[in-house]
C-alpha cells in the first residue's frame, strides 16, 4: 500500500474512532432504553425501533416495561396482552414474534438471554441486523450494525453511486462498517452511526457545517450531501377499495372477528371483510365476504364511516357498514375466531387502527343513542 493510500485510511479511520465518537458522547439523546441496559431492555428497543420513530416507540417502551418488567414476565403473558400493550405500533408480527422469542429463552435457555450471534439469530424476528445490534449493545459482540441511518451515512461519506435499496449498496455499507468497526467498543460505535443519521446526516438539510465526518465526507465536498442516497425509481404504491361490517344482534351486541396468524396484522381483532372486487360496491363485497369468511348471509345497511388508511406498501379507504344477520350461525371459516361483544367493550380487544376508528365511532353512536 502507498504512503498515500496509508495516510488517507488513517484519515478515515480518526474520523470515525475519534470524532464520531467524541460528537456522540457530547449529543448522544437520553432515551429510556439508554437507562439500566439490560439484554431484555434493548432487545425490546431494538425490535420497536426496527419500524417505529423514536419519538414515537418512547411511550410504548415505558408502557411496555412497567406491563412486562422482565423476560419472564413477558413470557408468561397471554399473547392478547401482548398484542393490546402493541396495539397502534404496527408490524404486529413484531409482537407475535417477541412473545414467542420470550417463552423459547424461558424454556430453552432457563431465561438467560442468549449472548452469541448463532443463538441471537435463532430467535423469531431476530435478523442479522438485530442480531448486531443486540449483540453490540448488550454484550459488546464486535459486529456492526447497519440499518437506514448507517446507510445514509455510509452512502453519503462515499458518495455510493448505486441506489440505496439496491443488495449491491447493502453489501458495500455493511463492509464499510465492519472495517470502520471499532473493535474495543462496538456497542458505542454502532450507537454513535446510528444517532449521527438521526440528529446530523438527516435525509433533509444535513447539518454538515458541525458533522464530526465533514472532513472525509465525499458527498459534502462535492455539494450534494442531499442527492445522496441515490434513490431507485419510485413504484406506484396500490390503492384499495376494502368493506368492513359491524355485525349487530338483537342483543345489541357487535361481532368481531380475529385475523389469521398468518395473515397481516395475525392475531388483531376487527370487523369482518374484505377487498372489493372489481365492479362491486361495499354492499356486495360485503354480502359475498361475510358469507365466505362466516358462513353467513346478510343484509347491509347504511354507511357508517370510511376510514383512509396508509401501509407501506398500499393505500386503502375501508368502508365501514351496519350489517345485519338474514340467516346462519357464524363460524370461523376464513378467520382465527370471533366474538361478540357489548360495545363498550369493543376497545379490550387488540385491533388495527383503521378499525379502533370504526369501534371508537360505533362506541359514540352507542353512547349517544344513533347506533342503528
Ligand atoms: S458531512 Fe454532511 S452529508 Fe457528510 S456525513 Fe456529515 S452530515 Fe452527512
Amino acid at each position: 500500500m502507498t504512503t498515500k493510500l496509508v495516510r488517507q485510511q488513517t484519515v478515515i479511520t480518526n474520523a470515525f474512532h475519534r470524532n464520531l465518537i467524541d460528537w456522540f458522547r457530547q449529543h448522544r439523546r437520553l432515551l429510556p432504553w439508554r437507562n439500566k441496559r439490560t439484554p431484555y431492555r434493548v432487545w425490546i428497543a431494538e425490535i420497536m425501533l426496527q419500524q417505529t420513530r423514536v419519538d414515537q416507540a418512547q411511550p410504548y417502551f415505558d408502557r411496555f416495561m412497567k406491563r412486562f418488567p422482565s423476560l419472564r414476565s413477558l413470557a408468561a403473558a397471554p399473547r392478547e396482552d401482548v398484542l393490546k400493550c402493541w396495539e397502534g405500533l404496527g408490524y404486529y408480527s413484531r409482537a407475535r414474534n417477541l412473545h414467542e422469542a420470550a417463552r423459547h429463552i424461558a424454556r430453552d435457555h432457563k431465561g438467560r438471554f442468549p449472548r452469541t450471534r448463532e443463538e441471537l439469530l435463532a430467535l423469531p424476528g431476530i435478523g442479522p441486523y438485530t442480531a448486531a445490534a443486540i449483540g453490540s449493545l448488550a454484550f459488546q459482540l464486535p459486529l456492526a450494525v447497519v440499518d437506514g441511518n448507517v446507510i445514509r451515512v455510509l452512502s453519503r461519506v462515499f458518495a455510493i453511486e448505486e441506489p440505496a435499496s439496491s443488495s449491491k449498496t447493502t453489501r458495500q455499507v455493511q463492509e464499510w462498517a465492519d472495517r470502520l468497526l471499532l473493535q474495543e467498543d462496538p456497542g458505542t460505535f454502532n450507537e454513535a452511526m446510528m444517532e449521527l443519521g438521526a440528529l446530523c446526516c438527516t435525509p433533509r438539510g444535513p447539518d454538515c457545517p458541525n458533522c464530526p465526518l465533514r472532513a472525509i465526507c465525499q458527498a459534502h465536498k462535492k455539494g450534494q450531501a442531499e442527492a445522496y442516497p441515490r434513490k431507485a425509481p419510485r413504484k406506484k404504491i396500490p390503492h384499495k377499495l376494502v368493506a368492513a361490517g359491524v355485525i349487530i344482534n338483537s342483543r345489541n351486541q357487535i361481532l368481531l372477528a380475529q385475523r389469521r396468524d398468518t395473515d397481516m396484522l395475525g392475531g388483531l381483532w376487527e370487523f369482518p371483510g374484505g377487498k372489493m372486487e372489481p365492479g362491486e360496491d361495499a354492499v356486495a363485497c360485503l354480502e359475498r365476504e361475510l358469507k365466505e369468511e362466516l358462513g353467513i348471509r346478510v343484509r347491509v345497511g347504511d354507511e357508517l364511516l370510511v376510514v383512509a388508511h396508509a401501509f407501506s406498501h398500499f393505500t386503502m379507504d375501508l368502508h365501514a357498514h351496519w350489517v345485519k344477520i338474514i340467516s346462519g350461525r357464524p363460524r370461523a371459516i376464513e378467520c382465527a375466531d370471533y366474538v361478540w361483544t357489548p360495545p363498550a367493550q369493543l376497545r379490550m380487544y387488540p385491533m388495527p387502527r383503521a378499525d379502533v376508528k370504526i369501534a371508537e365511532h360505533v362506541m359514540a353512536r352507542f353512547a349517544d343513542g344513533t347506533a342503528t
